[in-house]
């Protein structure tokens, strides 16, 4: 009995404690909850204040290469994103053939990225509707490599010629003579441009590619009008050409004439320039002709054609017979510089040689 009455008894005594254990457990939990609570809001408010919220975007599908895939394979080779003058190496090397068997590229397959390359590059550019900068980017490697790459068309359509209207023209003359050095970037076979649209004294005749484009719409309007045929017989020439040239002539006057040498060097300085006096070496001359060796060029319809025409396409008429005094060369009514139309038409309009020209835009 005792025992029975005793058992409510110390059941009675227990549960104060046992209510005031869990009522702390509650009130600790309690805290424990709440400040964690506190600090993840506070850890998101923080975090909110310095992430922006996300804008839902369309994003790329990211591939992630599979390891087991790559293990014991070489790791790829890291290729630049494009190639451009002054990029070397078997990428160029595989370039060049590719521009080769497409007809667009007739130099050494040296992996050399220069000049020559870039003159090829932009003319596929320009034969396949891209930006024309000379540059194998991505875009360009694709259609190149594309089954839609066409073999070179000969007459491309003419780009907008990039002569700023504030780029005052080379002058080289006696006075101004370029380094011996100098080679012209952008130099490019003139028949690789004009195709059929001329004929040449040969293959090789060069000119820088802005120019080249501009004589090859030159020519086109000039046959539209019926006025033809037409030759370039002289395009670029190197210093070393150029000395030749004047070798030739200097000897050509004492043995012909019973002239000196020195005679004959001043003979010879009236109609051929120095080495590295001459504009042929800058890529941007040319020497025309009708392809009819009975008749002076003077005398024909393709001379009458240039000299009224050719301003619209960037060319001057450079050695005049009314300029003579100025530019100190004989009259050449064969021979045109390209100076872009900015510069060909002003000039035309105020009559000024090169010489003069010059000299204006320089005190501007
Ligand atoms: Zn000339």
């Amino acid at each position: 009995m005792q025992q029975n009455k005793s058992n409510p008894k110390r059941r009675k005594r227990r549960s104060p404690y046992l209510f005031m254990l869990l009522c702390a457990l509650l009130i600790i939990c309690i805290i424990i909850f709440g400040l964690r609570a506190m600090n993840g809001w506070e850890a998101y408010e923080k975090e909110a204040a310095v992430t922006p919220v996300p804008t839902p975007t369309v994003r790329p599908v990211q591939v992630t290469p599979d390891v087991s895939l790559v293990t014991n394979t070489p790791a790829p080779t890291v290729t630049p994103s494009y190639l451009a003058n002054g990029s070397e190496g078997e990428m160029v090397v595989q370039l060049q053939q590719r521009l080769q068997q497409l007809g667009y590229y007739t130099g050494a397959l040296d992996g050399q990225y220069g000049s020559g390359t870039q003159s090829a590059v932009r003319i596929f550019q320009q034969q396949h509707g891209l930006d024309a900068d000379g540059v194998a980017g991505q875009q360009t490697m694709i259609v190149l490599y594309s089954a839609d790459a066409q073999y070179i068309v000969i007459t491309p359509t003419p780009q907008p010629y990039a002569v700023a209207a504030e780029e005052v023209p080379i002058l080289v003359n006696a006075q101004n003579k370029l380094p011996d050095d100098y080679v012209p970037a952008d130099l490019v076979q003139v028949k690789a441009v004009c195709g059929d649209n001329m004929l040449y004294a040969s293959n090789d005749v060069q000119g820088v590619w802005e120019a080249v484009v501009a004589l090859d719409e030159m020519i086109t309007a000039a046959k539209a009008d019926g006025i033809g045929p037409w030759k370039v017989r002289e395009g670029y020439r190197t210093l070393k050409y150029q000395q030749q040239i004047f070798d030739n002539y200097v000897n050509r006057f004492m043995e012909n004439n019973g002239m000196s040498r020195s005679q004959a060097v001043s003979a010879t300085k009236q109609t051929v320039a120095d080495p590295g006096c001459s504009e042929h070496h800058t890529g941007l001359a040319f020497d025309l002709n009708a392809n009819n060796p009975d008749v002076a060029f003077v005398d024909t319809a393709q001379y009458v054609w240039l000299n009224k025409h050719c301003w619209e396409y960037g060319f001057i008429m450079r050695y005049t017979d009314e300029k003579q005094d100025i530019t100190s060369i004989l009259g050449e009514e064969w021979h045109v510089r390209y100076v872009g139309k900015e510069h060909s038409i002003r000039m035309r309009d105020s009559n000024m040689c090169l010489e003069e020209y010059v000299a204006w835009l320089n005190a501007q």
